[in-house]
């Protein structure tokens, strides 16, 4: 069967797989879905027998149908290397009484890696399939991660060229060091005076700005976007959830059809929109459990049907999931909607206008699946804490909101179902908000306080972090706001 995508704002016309991941959104503002959610049409049992790249290639398959068997393949095995530091890809660590997913052993440490290190060759085979030949060229504005495992994802990988803003004064010390070490003559990253909102906005008109496009397009270059929004993101993170639940078979904790939990830390609601098309793609999945931050707009969304960014905007110690606009919820609403557009854009216009809506009960009524729950900062660390006193396992912030969450909700219910929660960053990354939480001083310089995580965790330095103490700074440029557009036709060589 052909999956083609189409807009969750409009009737248009439905495109390819490779054709939505090249375009990125569709032009009415909506985000593409499939036309149908496949089935999984591998056994599990067969899949429970096969490594990482052998359960994506099975589960992308069916997503990504324009595709040929050598093309996937061809992208699967250039992504899922030697760039993970184990060759399991995503480790799933027993601690009390939960199982911990890993996501974070690829280059940047922290889950985006699982995506983006597919996506440039998703998207490169995509340019070559569509006949347009031209360079890709990804614009970029981070406020700290993402940046830096997008420029892991495309450095060095040919017929791409990426640029990354970032706010000067606005991400951690590690942060900047990771993006402006980055090698790669494809590759440049230019710090702005302004923060996070100025250069995503700045980003946002250069790729509809027309003069610039053309000038592009006649140098055989053409934009394209790596935002979680991307299907070339969302669909890779589908393949885990298939490959967790098949190694809980392996090891037998569960036989092939027994439900299991899943616990996500969200932010942007992509990780655990994956986890849904896994569920509907008929993986076993029993609850869906949402976990938020302080930042608790999902809690109170599924709590009460009303989704409302009106409230005032939380710093967390786990800042990926400081967000108000979870982009990837309008999905979870097409489809909730009846998979009608019109229905669906009524509800983003009214968020866009007034900044919330409120979903019908018959559309609550296809909420049973998911669970939410938040855990503020004083929650965070104890569970930090607790984990780490329980039997000395160390979890990042982000990963102890999930736990902290599944901890409450088990006790609460009584549901013990095998429960797995996606870690989704190495503690390494955010060591001095975990050394604060297992108690330990903290005014030791970045890499050296590593070193004592490292002691107390009883885990090597990650050599993503080690690999900081010597990088030389290759990229050193500063511009104001107004500067960036010349910044990009400087770096493009118009
Ligand atoms: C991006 C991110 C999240 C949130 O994931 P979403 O897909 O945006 O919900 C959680 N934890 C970490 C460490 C992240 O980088």
């Amino acid at each position: 069967m052909d999956i083609m995508y189409r807009s969750t704002r409009s009737d248009s016309t439905p495109i390819t797989a490779s054709q939505a991941i090249l375009r990125g959104f569709p032009e009415d503002g909506g985000l593409y879905v499939p036309t149908a959610i496949p089935a999984l049409d591998t056994g599990l049992e067969e899949l429970a027998a096969m490594d990482y790249k052998g359960v994506a290639y099975a589960v992308m398959r069916l997503l990504l149908t324009d595709y040929t068997e050598e093309e996937l393949k061809a992208c699967i095995d250039s992504a899922y290397d030697s760039k993970f530091d184990t060759s399991e890809i995503v480790p799933l660590k027993k601690s009390g009484d939960a199982w911990y997913l890993e996501l974070f052993h690829g280059p940047t440490i922290a889950f985006k890696d699982m995506a983006l290190s597919i996506l440039p060759y998703l998207m490169t085979t995509a340019a070559a399939k569509n006949g347009s030949g031209k360079e890709i060229v990804i614009l970029t504005a981070t406020s700290g991660d993402t940046g830096k495992a997008a420029l892991a994802g495309f450095a060095g990988v040919k017929g791409t060229k990426i640029m990354v803003f970032y706010p000067k004064h606005g991400v951690s010390s590690i942060q900047e060091r990771q993006m402006v070490t980055t090698v790669g003559a494809n590759t440049r990253v230019i710090g702005i005076n302004g923060n996070f909102d100025d250069a995503q906005t700045s980003v946002k008109n250069l790729f509809t700005d027309q003069a610039l496009v053309e000038e592009m397009a006649a140098h055989g270059m053409q934009f394209s976007s790596a935002n979680s929004i991307n299907i070339g993101r969302l669909t890779p993170q589908i393949v885990y959830y298939v490959f967790a639940y098949t190694r809980l078979m392996a090891d037998g904790t569960i036989g092939a059809g027994d439900p299991v939990n899943f616990v996500v830390p969200t932010g942007n609601f992509g990780n655990i929109l994956a986890a849904y098309y896994a569920k509907r793609m008929g993986l076993p999945i029993g609850k869906l459990i949402c976990a938020s931050n302080s930042n608790k707009v999902l809690f109170d969304f599924f709590e009460t049907g009303e989704y409302d960014r009106n409230r005032e905007f939380m710093l967390t110690s786990s800042p990926s999931m400081d967000i108000l606009i979870s982009s990837n919820l309008e999905r979870l609403i097409y489809h909730i909607s009846g998979d009608s557009a019109e229905r669906c854009a009524a509800f983003m216009k009214a968020l866009k206008e007034t900044g919330k809506y409120t979903i019908t009960e018959e559309m609550r009524a296809q909420l049973g699946d998911f669970v939410s729950g938040y855990a503020d900062e004083a929650q965070t660390a104890a569970e930090i804490r607790a984990v780490f006193e329980n039997d000395g396992y160390v979890i990042d912030p982000h990963t102890a909101v999930a736990s902290s969450v599944y901890r409450r909700y088990r006790k609460e219910t009584g549901d013990v179902t095998p429960s797995v929660i996606d870690s989704t960053a190495s503690p390494f990354k955010f060591e001095g908000s975990v050394m604060k939480a297992l108690g330990k001083d903290t005014s030791l310089p970045d890499l050296e306080l590593a070193d004592k995580l490292s002691e107390t965790a009883g885990v090597p330095v990650p050599k993503a972090v080690s690999d900081l103490r010597d990088a030389p700074v290759l990229h050193d440029i500063v511009c104001d706001r107004e500067d960036m557009r010349q910044e990009v036709r400087r770096f493009l060589g118009l």
